[in-house]
């Protein structure tokens, strides 16, 4: 059964990044590129959804539409200038300073999807200002007419603290929300990662993943309160040269999972927490890819083989012998 179809929503960027391992000037990136060139890892039919500017070269476009990106949805605004950010990362990787973002096309753009783009199933909604993520819900009928089967969605602090009651309005309409252990304790106001979870959980999204950096990621999830937590190791990598896009990457492959599981179980897939583990394993695995080269540079080549290769590793690190409890 093929999976189902993902729309990915977010910005298709120049990113100028340092690392304390090298730098790269103006090269691909952008939350919609990570988040498509993960899902397409699973299998899922991928459609993007961003802006980009006159500066954007048809290399990358074709280079995108390649990997099988249906890219109907990707504006170009003959007006300004793509989107563009620079980050400096420390030692400490988990670290970064933002030392620029214009945002030039992106400060006009008005999502407009495509026909073809309207009976999406799961609908991923990068890093973007939360009434633009409304929006583009808004436009999603879905597979029945009934609106997306699942959103999943991601948020920065910079939303968090500029526009809360906007934030507050999409997560209403979220799934499953992905965010960064800072982002958690900022949006809930409470220290506590469980406790913040419950209070994110009664925001909207029934599903939360917290993000730890190079120390995993939580999952809480179920309708019972307290809520089913799994936690998901980070592989431990040897050579790590640039984090850049490895929270969008977990997205996409947490969301690509799901297209799978949906189109075989059907929407009790999005509530089955055997499913939302693998699915945040997938993405642990698939994100380990991409900190191991300067912005998406491994995620191109990166196969469904490769992808089982780091799964079953990730079996490895964190199974607990038998034998503990004799
Ligand atoms: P991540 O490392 O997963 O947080 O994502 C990094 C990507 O997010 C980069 O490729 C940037 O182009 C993009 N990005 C950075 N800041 C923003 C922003 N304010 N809004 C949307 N995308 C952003």
């Amino acid at each position: 059964m093929p999976p189902s179809s993902l729309l990915a929503v977010g910005t298709v960027a120049f990113d100028s990044i340092e690392t304390p391992f090298g730098r790269a000037e103006r090269i691909l990136g952008g939350s919609a590129t990570y988040i498509a060139l993960a899902a397409r890892v699973l299998g899922a039919p991928v459609r993007l959804s961003a802006v980009v500017g006159r500066d954007f070269p048809d290399r990358h476009v074709n280079a995108l539409a390649n990997q099988g990106v249906d890219l109907d949805g990707l504006v170009r605004d003959p007006d300004g200038d793509t989107f563009f950010w620079a980050g400096r990362y420390h030692y400490d990787l988990n670290n970064r300073d933002t030392l620029a973002t214009h945002l030039n096309v992106l400060a006009t753009f008005k999502p407009r999807l495509p026909p073809t783009y309207r009976d999406s199933a799961v609908v991923c909604l990068g890093n973007l200002d939360p009434v633009i993520q409304g929006e583009v819900l808004d436009q999603v009928d879905g597979p029945e007419g009934a609106g997306p089967a699942l959103v999943v969605c991601d948020t920065m602090n910079y939303w968090i603290s500029s526009v809360p009651e906007a934030l507050a309005q999409t997560l209403r309409r979220v799934d499953v929300l992905v965010v960064n252990d800072a982002e958690a304790r900022e949006l809930s106001g409470e220290p506590n990662l469980v406790r913040a979870a419950r209070r994110i959980r009664g925001m909207g999204p029934k599903t939360l993943v917290i993000k730890k950096g190079e120390h995993g990621a939580l999952l809480f999830c179920g309708e019972g309160d307290p809520a089913t937590v799994f936690s998901a190791p980070a592989f431990p990598l040897e050579d790590i040269h640039d984090p850049t896009g490895a929270g969008d990457t977990f997205l996409g492959g947490f969301a690509g999972h799901l297209a799978r599981r949906l189109a075989v179980m059907g929407p009790a897939a999005l509530r089955d927490p055997e499913a939302l583990k693998h699915a945040v394993i997938v993405g642990s695995a698939l994100a380990s890819f991409v900190v191991e080269a300067f912005g998406p540079d491994r995620l191109w080549a990166v196969s469904p083989a490769d992808l089982a290769a780091r799964v079953a590793a990730f079996r490895q690190l964190s199974t607990i012998p038998d034998g503990l409890e004799d």
